[in-house]
């Protein structure tokens, strides 16, 4: 977005106006890709932080204005937000970001999605009607991802075209090579024994071939019950897994319920970026396996 400065403006405010675009993001880890593929062009705000949950997040006031002036909108999707995002979408009376335009993308539209369910009642507590959302645990979906948001910010702001171009070839040649030294590291994983308190890691689950015995929550969204826990407490006493993961945002009381009683590792992994102090997706992917190797030996 172009902005002039006015006399009237202070040097200050002119020099926070200065990038070319205004992005809002949804979560952390487009935030992340973003300023990869953008670099100072653009002026990001992202609505949460690694220890508050996509979910549920609350449309605050400085998130309306900030939604207000955004050129481009890029939020996970597949409703992991339909409990904010809509009313923040309303309440922005901006057009540009609005769903079918060229300023709103969400990521999980872009890859295959897992986990999608047959048929979907939200009275059990299903809130992953679309698939599972939380796509950006597989590299290879970063890729994709970054395929297209590096397209889509040279169409928006084509006078940087040029800069946006390099920016994603860039990213895409570090993304690779990290991508397959990831892979090698991971190799002695495969297989291992977890369970999982949310469906947040299923796309790593799925990526590094562990084996995901059980959830914590008897469906995605729905609070684990004393019921389940002990139901699952029975079924893996004998052979339990090597650790229950968790994200920053999950309440740690049910996983260290269970992990006690099985002699299981509690882990909380950083999930995205800011998560365990990660400063971008690398170091969200280079600790992850790291936390993982460390409990399976
Ligand atoms: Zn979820």
């Amino acid at each position: 977005m172009k902005i002039t400065c006015s006399f009237l403006m202070t040097l200050l405010l002119c020099q926070g106006a200065l990038a070319d675009l205004n992005v809002f993001v949804c979560e952390p880890e487009w935030q992340s890709l973003l300023s990869e593929l953008g670099g100072s062009h653009l002026r990001i705000t992202t609505a949460s932080t690694a220890a508050q949950d996509p979910h549920y997040l609350q449309a605050k006031p400085s998130l309306i204005a900030a939604i207000r002036d955004a050129d481009l909108l890029v939020c996970s999707g597949a409703q992991l937000e339909v409990g904010w995002l809509p009313l923040l979408l309303r309440r922005s009376g901006n057009a540009a970001i609005q769903p079918g335009s060229p300023g709103h993308v969400l990521a999980a539209m872009l890859v295959r999605r897992i986990e999608v369910p047959q048929s979907v009642d939200r009275r059990q507590g299903d809130i992953h009607p679309e698939g599972n959302p939380h796509v950006h645990l597989n590299p290879a979906n970063v890729r994709r991802i970054a395929q297209v948001l590096g397209d889509r910010l040279a169409q928006l702001d084509p006078a940087n075209s040029n800069d946006y171009n390099i920016y994603q070839t860039d990213f895409l040649s570090r993304w690779d090579k990290a991508s397959a030294r990831w892979r090698m590291a991971a190799k002695p994983l495969t297989g291992i024994r977890v369970m999982v308190h949310h469906t947040s890691f299923s796309y790593l689950i799925d990526w590094l071939k562990l084996n995901r015995l059980a959830d914590l929550e008897p469906k995605p969204g729905l609070p684990p019950s004393a019921a389940h826990l002990a139901s699952l407490l029975s079924a893996y006493s004998v052979n339990p897994p090597i650790a229950i993961l968790r994200t920053p945002y999950s309440s740690a009381r049910s996983s260290k319920w269970l992990a006690q009683r099985l002699n299981s590792r509690m882990l909380e992994l950083p999930y995205t970026v800011g998560g365990g102090g990660t400063a971008d997706l690398f170091e969200v992917f280079d600790r992850t396996i790291e936390m993982l190797l460390k409990v399976s030996t």
